[in-house]
């Protein structure tokens, strides 16, 4: 290609180039729910840090599951360390921790709408203070949007969910516990 090799960087043409806090964060947007393939690890609110530390050559990121009865802790780990593996980045750390337990309230307001497009009910904001209610968890049909909901078993097909059918439109759905 001509021009002056090394003029512009000085570590050579084999070494990956260092990522940012960022690239990082980009990249773990395209992680999806194992449960959910609607949604992202980051609209679920599950990343919680990301550290790049070594110059941008090694990336430590610390998530919290959905819930620490979900069997699917290990997919999302490793689903995280292969993004962040996927950015050239060779020294990647990912740790999980449950303090503190991760609330629905972490879920972002876009992954909310596709959450009720997949046909899950989503959560009511736990932290919503306009809906003090002798009815702590008012779950919504995501078809026709009646509240009139019969909970038909405590666990849907994992610890994460519950499972529903609509009075008024008949329609079983999943929703989740708001925790
Ligand atoms: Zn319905």
């Amino acid at each position: 290609m001509g021009g002056e090799p090394g003029a512009l960087l000085s570590t050579g043409p084999t070494q990956p180039a260092p990522v940012t806090t960022e690239q990082v964060w980009e990249a773990l947007k395209a992680v999806p729910d194992p449960e959910i393939p609607v949604v992202s690890v980051v609209d679920m609110g599950m990343v919680r840090a990301v550290d790049v530390a070594e110059g941008g050559r090694a990336v430590s990121v610390t998530f919290t599951p959905t819930f620490s009865g979900c069997p699917a802790l290990h997919v999302i780990r490793e689903s995280i360390g292969a993004a962040v593996r996927g950015l050239g980045v060779q020294d990647v750390t990912v740790q999980s921790t449950l303090t503190p337990p991760w609330s629905t309230d972490w879920i972002n307001e876009d992954a909310r709408e596709r959450l009720r497009q997949y046909g899950i009910a989503p959560p009511a904001p736990a932290g919503d203070d306009t809906l003090i209610t002798l009815e702590p968890e008012p779950t919504q049909c995501p078809r026709c949007g009646s509240f009139d909901v019969r909970m038909t078993a405590s666990f849907g097909a994992t610890l994460c969910k519950r499972t529903y059918v609509c009075e008024s439109c008949r329609e079983p759905f999943e929703g989740f516990k708001s925790v």
